[in-house]
């Protein structure tokens, strides 16, 4: 599932791929992924250009001339870049037409993600983005210190609630966990509040260094589509030892695979 990082990623390719292109038609071959009537969407992205892509935790917000929609790409959604001739796979949904003769598919095999048409100027004030919590970037620490006092679940849990912060996802959480040294089951109102600075810290290291990863990546994608994935160096998601040699132990925390390092990550709070 892509992450902060990944859905960075797509937003900076996209934007260099079809910025300022003018949208002159779209077919629904699965009309689920929009959520909401599409005729509107229709009559709400049809004859304009894109002036903007930006993102918010793992939404991407695609700004029109007179309106926007987000997009969520949830499990395995990625968007492709074809030629109107290009064979139309069974898992390419949505097909935005754009005014170079390209075409901007939507291509998904879980199905999982949406799109929506929202309010260009209120979107963060309303449904569902106005529920994500700040980005570990730019959140306030005493907002956060407060909200994990509140919660006595496992702190590894907590970071992926995205109304408490927003964009991190299994893998990045398992990775934050081992950087602080903390183990993963610790309930998240046993961490001090320097822990918690260090958490915001750490956390914004860990997504900045993705997307600059990412960054290399934006270039070179091909007919595979643009989904954001991209080789991040991982110390212990999905590792067998971790940087120090020790072996990687995996549970399930709140039913999510969870990796840790029982020698580095002994601390619980
Ligand atoms: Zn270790």
């Amino acid at each position: 599932m892509p992450e902060l990082p990944e859905v960075e990623t797509v937003r900076r390719t996209l934007e260099h791929l079809i910025l300022n292109k003018e949208i002159v038609d779209v077919h629904f071959l699965y009309p689920p992924i929009i959520d909401g009537d599409i005729n509107t969407f229709k009559e709400n992205v049809i004859h304009q250009k894109i002036t903007a892509i930006e993102r918010l935790g793992k939404y991407l917000i695609f700004k029109l001339e007179k309106s926007a929609f987000i997009s969520h790409l949830r499990m395995e959604g990625k968007y492709l870049i074809c030629q109107k001739e290009d064979h139309i796979s069974r898992h390419d949904h949505i097909i935005f037409e754009l005014d170079d003769g390209h075409e901007l598919r939507y291509h998904d095999v879980r199905k999982f993600g949406r799109m929506k048409i929202v309010d260009y100027y209120t979107y963060q004030k309303q449904l569902p983005l106005c529920q994500l919590g700040p980005e570990p970037f730019n959140a306030d620490f005493q907002q956060v210190y407060q909200q994990l006092k509140k919660r006595h679940i496992p702190i590894k849990t907590v970071l992926l609630d995205q109304s408490v912060l927003a964009g991190i996802g299994n893998i990045y959480a398992n990775e934050i966990c081992y950087q602080m040294n903390l183990h993963p089951e610790t309930p998240a109102n046993r961490l001090t509040k320097k822990r918690v600075q260090e958490l915001l810290k750490v956390a914004s290291d860990i997504l900045n260094s993705a997307i600059e990863q990412g960054g290399t990546t934006i270039h070179s994608f091909s007919s595979n589509g643009i989904d954001g994935l991209f080789q991040v160096q991982l110390k212990v998601h999905m590792q067998h030892t971790c940087p120090l040699g020790h072996d990687i132990k995996k549970i399930m925390v709140h039913g999510r695979g969870t990796y840790y390092c029982p020698v580095c990550q002994k601390a619980r709070r």
